[in-house]
């Protein structure tokens, strides 16, 4: 009797030492995926998200290559000359940032409405707003041009967050109600003004330069 009385106790234990570590098993392994995970955007977390928008130049894109144009051009910053130049050359020179795109992409999976807005005039406009459009999906009338502050646009488009890569952006954002969200600037922009990342305790995305 006390022999089967041990060997009953004795299958529980092993019975239950399995099942112990079956469990541990699945919470270490669970606990190592959450740790691996990247997070991308705090407004890709956020449920009341649900419109965002992006400036344009050193956040969607690396332009400097189509400002080069405009400056080499001999017309003076600002001219209609200078924009007709810049806003056609970004098919042909300037970059999409990659880690921008990547965010871009998860927010449209989630459904929610994207916008860019842009500090450029709008003098041949059209040709970036093509280009914008077809990289990455994003409807032509989404695009604006607001060469005298954001501040007003992003309050009445409704943006729950605002990406950039100014100082001036962030105020914008700020200033709008919105999640300010900072986009690294390239090393390699030709833009060196307005920048002093986490001045507005704002949150950055890591390795967005490229
Ligand atoms: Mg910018």
């Amino acid at each position: 009797m006390n022999k089967f009385k041990i060997l009953f106790v004795g299958i529980w234990l092993f019975l239950w030492g399995c099942a112990t570590q079956t469990q541990q098993v699945q919470f270490s392994k669970s606990q190592s995926i959450t740790q691996t995970q990247e997070v991308l955007s705090p407004a890709l977390t956020d449920p009341k998200v649900k419109e965002v928008g992006f400036d344009i130049d050193d956040t969607v894109l690396f332009s400097s290559p189509a400002f080069e144009r405009g400056f080499a051009s001999g017309n003076p910053y600002g001219s209609d000359e200078f924009w007709a130049i810049v806003n056609s050359s970004d098919k042909g020179v300037s970059k999409i940032k990659q880690k921008t795109r990547k965010i871009i992409e998860e927010h449209l999976k989630r459904g929610h409405k994207v916008y860019f807005i842009t500090a450029r005039r709008d003098v041949e406009g059209e040709k970036l707003k093509e280009f914008l459009s077809r990289e990455l999906g994003i409807p032509k009338q989404n695009i604006f041009f607001a060469p005298h502050g954001k501040t007003q646009l992003i309050k009445q488009l409704g943006i729950d967050a605002f990406y950039g890569d100014s100082d001036s952006d962030m105020r914008y954002a700020i200033e709008a109600g919105a999640m300010p969200i900072r986009i690294l600037r390239s090393p390699k922009s030709s833009y060196k003004r307005s920048y002093n990342p986490g001045s507005f305790d704002e949150f950055i995305i890591p390795d967005s330069e490229e």
